[in-house]
């Protein structure tokens, strides 16, 4: 299959983070998921590690999930109107996440920042943009300098194809370095939109934000005029009922949503100020649109799944993950590998080094050669884990006794591979 999909497809992958090039080898092609297993087009079955990226916060073909997109299948696909599924969708949004009081809905986190931006921008009516080093928004021309996720595999400073002019107002510095976004705002007074940053970073591998950071960089932005933006593709409905800001509390301007609030299917969101929102068309100014824009059937995924997500649910995903963190830690102790398991809530990885990792710099002196023989062992031992060092893994509400076991049985081999591994 990687034969025939590299004929037609670029690198034989729509997304390069699903190739295998930081790690090796022949991507798995899978066919069906159940619950927290995959089976790949060879009948082989792995525990999921990876719940495509995080939306499958309830593992795969979640019953519930199954039968709300079927129902909302049978009644059409896109009607390019208004239909209540959206207006559904944006009410749970804005139930449970208190700076949102007004969304928009798109089809990617991509489109969901890009849009945050264009808005912030036409909002201030300034140009420059505010990002951290190791934070991927999505492949956004303007924010495609210094992002993690796949540009962090690969070591891309930045990619050919985005313009010294678009990327010319875009400021990048250090993550969980306030002086260093103080000095920003001196150097550009009332010229930077917005800052925008992921909320808790998962795209260098997981790395939280220091106690006060977000809220020093709301602080700056507020006392500048700029707007604050907390992308919360990834953490957002996973890290809490309400994301990462249901953890710390920090009011932005701006957010941003995707995966999880898709069920699986494209439906991504921004939203914040009802005053900032309006500036939008066809309220206000500000130009953004989308075909497939709060798809009927991805919004019933979307609203079928949050509606599932209880806080006995958190409960659970937080549960497994701590067990997890706490086996594979051990594992790796018990074969005397220099490690740190990183985590910020349910959302974990691991950093290859015992040094403290605060931002993506430090990320990148982890020794990741010894991911690489860590995952393919994982992986023959049929766990599926993001296949680059810089990823963060995902967990589900499906994620029983019987699949810790399995990963916990893997481990033993995997962390002595880590341990044999040589430069
Ligand atoms: N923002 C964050 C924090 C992400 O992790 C991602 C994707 O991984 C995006 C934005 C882009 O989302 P999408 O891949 O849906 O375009």
């Amino acid at each position: 299959m990687f034969d025939r999909a590299s004929i037609v497809t670029p690198g034989g992958v729509n997304s390069p983070v699903r190739a295998f090039r930081a790690v090796g080898g022949t991507p798995r092609f899978m066919v069906s998921g159940t619950g927290p297993y995959l089976t790949d087009a060879d009948g082989r079955e792995y525990v999921d590690l990876v719940c495509s990226w995080g939306p499958m916060i309830l593992g795969h073909s979640h019953p519930e999930v199954i039968a709300a997109v079927q129902e909302a299948v049978s009644r059409g696909t896109s009607f390019g109107t208004p239909g209540e599924g959206e207006v559904a969708l944006a009410e749970e949004i804005v139930a449970r996440i208190g700076p949102v009081e007004q969304v928009r809905l798109v089809s990617s986190g991509t489109e969901a920042t890009m849009s945050a931006i264009r808005l912030a921008r036409g909002f201030t009516g300034r140009a420059k943009v505010v990002k951290f080093a190791g934070c991927y928004h999505g492949h956004v021309d303007a924010l495609l300098a210094a992002a993690g996720s796949g540009l962090a595999t690969f070591g891309l400073p930045d990619t050919p194809g985005v313009t010294g002019a678009t990327a010319g107002d875009t400021v990048v510095l250090p993550y969980n370095d306030l002086d260093a976004v103080r000095a920003a705002f001196a150097a550009h007074p009332g010229e930077i939109a917005c800052v925008i940053t992921e909320a808790s970073p998962g795209n260098m591998g997981v790395v939280p934000p220091a106690e006060g950071f977000n809220a020093g960089l709301k602080e700056l932005c507020a006392a500048d005029g700029a707007l604050f933006i907390s992308d919360e593709v990834m953490t957002g409905f996973r890290t809490s009922k309400a994301g990462w800001y249901g953890i710390d509390g920090v009011r932005p301007d701006l957010m941003t949503f995707g995966k999880v609030m898709g069920g699986g299917f494209p439906a991504a969101a921004f939203g914040g100020r009802a005053d900032v929102m309006a500036h939008l068309a066809p309220a206000g100014p500000v130009y953004q649109a989308g075909t497939l824009s709060g798809n009927p059937v991805a919004t019933a995924a979307g609203l079928a799944q949050l509606r599932l997500l209880d806080d006995a649910a958190y409960a659970k995903i937080d549960a497994v993950s701590a067990e997890l963190r706490s086996l594979v830690g051990d594992a790796f102790t018990k074969e005397g590998v220099a490690h740190t398991v990183s985590s910020a809530s349910n959302m974990f990885s691991v950093f290859f080094t015992d040094r403290p990792v605060r931002n993506y710099d430090d990320a990148k002196k982890q020794e990741a050669f010894r991911f690489t023989a860590f995952f393919h062992s994982m992986l023959e031992q049929g766990v599926y884990l993001p296949p680059s060092a810089f990823e963060s893994w995902f967990v589900s509400t499906a994620h029983d006794e019987r699949a810790v076991e399995r990963i916990a049985a893997a481990l033993p081999a995997a962390a002595r591979a880590a341990s044999e591994a040589t430069a």
